[in-house]
């Protein structure tokens, strides 16, 4: 009993602090992977952004590590910048920031991806699309499961009226494509991203040659709003809130701290779980692994979902996994330095050979664990062990040359972008990339690997 109160007075004063935070642009002196370390020494710290090139990081750092972590950094020979105090009542006002809006009988039109839909107004969005005639005939609307909010989990199965033609022809089946988006909840523009290519892939299907034939080897599977529960919180409490919203196991006390809540949905996949840095067994971590591979319904979902194929009935063969933001094209192995997948040549030689055909050369391309940082428990490695392309698109917010209002300290100047903060308007330009990018990848492979036997 003593040591329960002894417990929760530890608890009490411990996420007090946790209250104010601080963003700090950090640098040090000399390339070194300080991550593991830091991630060590400061689990409950918030990586924003990484450069390995530059050696520096953003970091939101909770009000308790603040003198430490300082003191850290000059240790190491570097410096850091505070960017933004006071940082929930900063961002408070890019919460909510879709405005009010009338959408449009068309489940086609422009104003269906020019704003970052609600869940409600995403759900409602499906509703259209399964009953206009514009679309419901071509596509299918799939509940894969449910959050534990009871938000569900709906997969918009996008199929072709060539199907049963080529079937004929063929003999074969088609293969299936699986897009998500919105697995870290304050990462909008990924579900925005995801929604455009969904609506893209809609309006060419009767007149891109590229699209047509894409749909006749294919079934296309988005999922744009993986985590609708933390996608809600984060438009409501906390824009740069990232976990779900399902409880830890010190769930008792995480209405004194909303840190201590929720599960990394990308440390919680199957494949090599917890066997590496990068995930955290701390469930105040903003990068909890959560408490057994699979423990979150969302993700429990979207395995099931992959390997039974039950609502497809061919095999899952492509894997576009949509987060926001760095502009890197990222390869599986996230959990392994030393391994690589199979086939890692020729997936590296498809995307360098797209990202400079279709994205100016602006995407970096390679091992995620190389470019980002090592992790484990995520989707691209679980899906890996599936299917032979398997990879995640880190979006951006940086277009046209302007730089990240982070750099600059200008979180509203309109001559800069702002990371995690970017805007509905980004969703196209960022959008349009992507969908070119994902339209060229799956085409490569059919000529590559099916043309010669089909057309
Ligand atoms: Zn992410």
């Amino acid at each position: 009993m003593v040591h329960n109160i002894q417990l929760f007075l530890f608890f009490v004063v411990f996420l007090n602090y946790l209250q104010a935070e601080e963003i700090w642009f950090v640098k040090f002196s000399y390339k070194h992977n300080y991550l593991s370390r830091i991630e060590k020494t400061f689990p409950l710290i918030d990586l924003l952004q990484y450069d390995y090139d530059q050696s520096s990081c953003i970091f939101l750092v909770p009000q308790n590590y603040l003198l430490n972590f300082a003191r850290f950094i000059q240790q190491h020979n570097g410096f850091y910048r505070i960017m933004l105090d006071n940082t929930k009542d900063t961002l408070k006002k890019f919460q909510l920031r879709s405005k009010r809006w009338t959408p449009s009988d068309n489940p086609l039109d422009k104003t269906f991806y020019q704003h970052f839909l609600s869940y409600d107004e995403q759900q409602n969005w499906y509703s259209l699309l399964a009953n206009s005639s514009l679309t419901k005939k071509f596509i299918r609307l799939h509940t894969i499961g449910y959050t534990y909010e009871n938000r569900s989990l709906t997969v918009v199965q996008i199929h072709s009226k060539y199907r049963r033609r080529y079937k004929q022809q063929q003999q074969r089946r088609k293969l299936s494509v699986f897009i998500d988006g919105g697995m870290h909840a304050r990462e909008w523009l990924s579900i925005g991203v995801a929604n455009f290519v969904l609506i893209q892939f809609l309006t060419l299907k009767e007149n891109n040659l590229k699209v047509q034939r894409i749909l006749r080897h294919f079934d296309i599977f988005v999922l744009s709003m993986m985590n609708p529960d933390g996608y809600e919180y984060s438009r409501t409490h906390n824009r740069l809130w990232r976990k779900n919203r399902s409880p830890t196991i010190v769930s008792d006390y995480w209405d004194i701290d909303e840190s201590c809540c929720g599960v990394d949905l990308n440390r919680n996949f199957p494949y090599q779980w917890d066997s590496i840095y990068g995930s955290s067994n701390h469930p105040c971590s903003h990068s909890y692994r959560g408490s057994h591979p699979s423990s979150e319904s969302e993700v429990q979902s979207v395995v099931n979902f992959l390997q039974t194929n039950t609502y497809s009935r061919n095999k899952f063969y492509a894997y576009f996994n949509l987060h926001a933001y760095g502009r890197f094209w990222l390869l599986p192995w996230t959990y392994s330095t030393l391994n690589k997948v199979q086939n890692y040549e020729d997936l590296l030689k498809r995307c360098n050979q797209i990202a400079s055909n279709v994205m100016n050369q602006t995407y970096k391309v390679g091992q995620a664990s190389f470019l980002l940082y090592p992790c484990s428990g995520t989707s691209i490695d679980f899906a890996a062990t599936l299917m032979p392309h398997s990879m995640t698109l880190e979006l951006s917010p940086t277009f046209k040359g302007l730089p990240m209002c982070f750099e600059t300290n200008q979180t509203v100047d309109h001559n800069c972008t702002v990371g995690f903060l970017a805007g509905p308007e980004v969703i196209e330009i960022d959008g349009t990339e992507v969908f070119n990018a994902i339209v060229e990848y799956l085409d490569s492979i059919i000529q590559d690997y099916f043309l010669s036997r089909n057309t």
